[in-house]
């Protein structure tokens, strides 16, 4: 599975499409302060479903949509597109090439795309758990992380440990069985109830 290219519009200071290409082997970007490097990053933790407008250091997530500039107007649409080399199936999908598309509109109505098919966020987080690239994952280091983890309370340690070792996948679905279980034992209590009312 390989990053093949990302094309962001309308996305903080990218207003205009933007398409960058990487190519096999290591790619650099650089530029001055300012000029928008971190923004490309935080459209690649974006599409794979972010959730936290404070990881994208906004107050609230409309803060991704590019707000104006001296001679050019707010716009009402961000987007940004994944495309992933998937040949080797290393994410667990039938396709070989992956385009990932999220949208946000200023009125709050978003979506998201896998192959330009609509899709729910549950599909795009699913799609990326345990493959080390999802937005939870430690592939992305932002400015100040390394430090937060070496000065973090041992059980948050352990929780970056339990996510790169990927047992965060079987927590998650722990936690859905527990609550499927309380539910189940709900209804079994009430049935319970009721032959004993009939009885
Ligand atoms: P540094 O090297 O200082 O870390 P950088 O190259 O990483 O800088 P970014 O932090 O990615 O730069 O970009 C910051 C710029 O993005 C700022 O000029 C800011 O005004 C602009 N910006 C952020 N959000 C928006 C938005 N919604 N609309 C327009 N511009 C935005």
């Amino acid at each position: 599975m390989r990053l093949l290219s990302l094309e962001i519009e309308g996305f903080k200071s990218f207003a205009d499409k933007t398409v960058i290409d990487f190519r096999p082997g290591m790619t650099g970007i650089i530029g001055p302060n300012g000029s928008g490097k971190s923004n490309i990053i935080e459209a690649i933790r974006w599409v794979m479903g972010e959730q936290s407008a404070k990881t994208l250091r906004g107050d609230k997530m409309a803060d991704v949509i590019f707000n104006g500039a001296a001679d050019r107007k707010p716009l009402n649409r961000a987007q940004v597109k994944i495309t992933l080399d998937n040949s080797d199936h290393y994410l667990d999908s039938e396709f070989t090439e992956l385009t990932v598309t999220r949208r946000l509109y200023r009125n709050g109505d978003s979506e998201y795309l896998v192959n330009d098919r609509p899709v729910r966020l549950k599909d795009i987080v699913d799609l990326f758990i345990d493959s080390g690239i999802g937005r939870e994952s430690f592939s992305i280091i932002s400015q100040g992380r390394v430090a937060a983890i070496f000065n973090g309370k041992p059980t948050d340690r352990r929780e970056v440990i339990e996510t790169v070792a990927g047992v965060a996948k079987y927590k998650q679905n722990k936690r859905a069985a527990e609550k499927r279980l309380v539910t189940t034992t709900d209804n079994l209590n009430r049935v319970n109830d009721i032959i004993a009312e009939i009885n």
